[in-house]
């Protein structure tokens, strides 16, 4: 018997290929570390579409809220690019980040050494690299009311509302601090206070969430388009970065590519904790569904693989065997074991995505 419990929710086109990987690397902690989950499936997207005409249905959602961790591979595909919006694939990944109100979204920037070449940036600016962006998910101006398209005299005007509660600044400020706490103790928060009220009480919000409950974290505030600058100038000075919906999308996605390719970025989505102290959990990978991969056996699963490295730090407390699983990456890698996605020369022969999974199989298997 486990106390700890998975759900999976492959997806569609590359997802269930990286996410067999994972199931694999999921036995191998059961097998070699006594580490055992109570893995459960379902479907979600266009593979829950197809299945059942929606692309989440209610009981898959009630799996979600049960379970300790879900852990998604990808949704969406050209098949469904004509559907209703209320049925596209897309949907049922924002109704369970909705639904469990995931509004913490952690995505690291971690630069592997032997990947350094692969940056745009120069090797000894990314090289070593590991920062954490922590975006608030579930408010600002992607949610904010009033919004649309209303006209007015003789033309249209686009409306969307940036805004901010105090309460929803300070849990996902408090998640900033707590990760700070667990890595090197530094967070810097990003807003643009100079030009908008909302800025102002993030900053304020954050302050006084840093100076009553977490004063031994070294708390900075910058501008964040000031912030993207510093992000490509020189990105290691940042250990953890908060900031809001729409910022943390460009600068998350901004930080991530700092480090290569998008098979390589994992990230989290966390809620608030359960009854059992977790938090409420969704672990993906950074991309999508890759049509124009899929069924090739080519995908990277090294993201979908990194993702269950982050579950099971966050969600099941076991930081060291979540570093065992890193190194075991890392030392792939360093092998030149590579995916397509990370070769730089047409002449070089790429892994299978199967190839990729028993090679960190086999680093996991050296590391007892
Ligand atoms: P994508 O991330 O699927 O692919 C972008 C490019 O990166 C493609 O060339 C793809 O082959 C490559 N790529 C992505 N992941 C890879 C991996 N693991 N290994 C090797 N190469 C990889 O983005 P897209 O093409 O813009 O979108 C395709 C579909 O995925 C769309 O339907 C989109 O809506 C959906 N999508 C889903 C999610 C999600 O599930 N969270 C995120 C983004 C896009």
């Amino acid at each position: 018997m486990t106390d700890r419990t998975l759900l999976i929710l492959a997806g569609d086109g590359i997802g269930p290929e990286v996410m067999a990987e994972v199931r694999r690397i999921i036995g191998w902690f059961g097998e070699n570390r006594g580490l055992s989950f109570d893995v459960s499936e379902s479907l979600v997207g266009g593979a829950a579409y197809d299945a059942h005409g929606t692309p989440l249905t209610d009981e898959t959602m009630a799996m979600a809220q049960e379970v300790d961790a879900v852990l998604l591979g990808a949704v969406g595909g050209p098949k469904y690019d004509t559907l209703d919006f209320s049925l596209k694939p897309e949907r049922g990944l924002l109704r369970l980040r909705k639904e469990m109100d995931l509004y913490a979204n952690l995505r690291p920037a971690q630069c592997f050494d032997a990947l350094a070449d692969f940056s745009s940036l120069k090797p000894d600016v990314v090289s070593g690299l590991d920062i954490m962006i922590i975006r608030e998910l579930t408010s600002g101006v992607y949610f904010g009311e009033p919004r649309g398209i209303i006209n007015e005299g003789n033309e249209r005007v686009g409306i969307n509302t940036q805004r901010y509660t105090e309460s929803e600044i300070a849990r996902v400020a408090r998640s900033a601090f707590e990760m700070a706490r667990r890595r090197n103790n530094a967070v810097c928060s990003m807003e643009k206070a100079n030009v908008m009220e909302s800025g102002v009480l993030w900053r304020d919000v954050v302050q006084e969430v840093h100076d009553a409950e977490y004063p031994d974290v070294e708390l900075s505030h910058m501008y964040a388009d000031a912030g993207a600058m510093q992000l490509t100038r020189w990105p290691k000075q940042f250990d953890v970065i908060v900031t809001d919906n729409l910022f943390g999308d460009l600068l998350s996605d901004l930080a991530a590519m700092l480090t290569g390719s998008l098979g390589m970025l994992p990230s989290a989505s966390l809620g608030a904790p359960m009854a059992n102290g977790r938090p409420k959990a969704l672990y993906e990978p950074v991309h999508g569904s890759a049509p124009d991969i899929a069924g090739q056996g080519k995908a990277n699963p090294i993201a979908c693989i990194l993702s269950f490295a982050m579950a099971l730090r966050y969600s099941f407390d076991e930081g060291v065997e979540a570093a065992r699983l890193e190194a075991a990456v890392e030392n792939v890698l360093a092998q030149g074991i590579r995916t397509a996605d990370l070769l730089q020369s047409e002449g070089a022969s790429p892994a299978t995505t199967t190839e990729m999974g028993d090679a960190i199989l086999a680093a996991l298997d050296s590391s007892l």
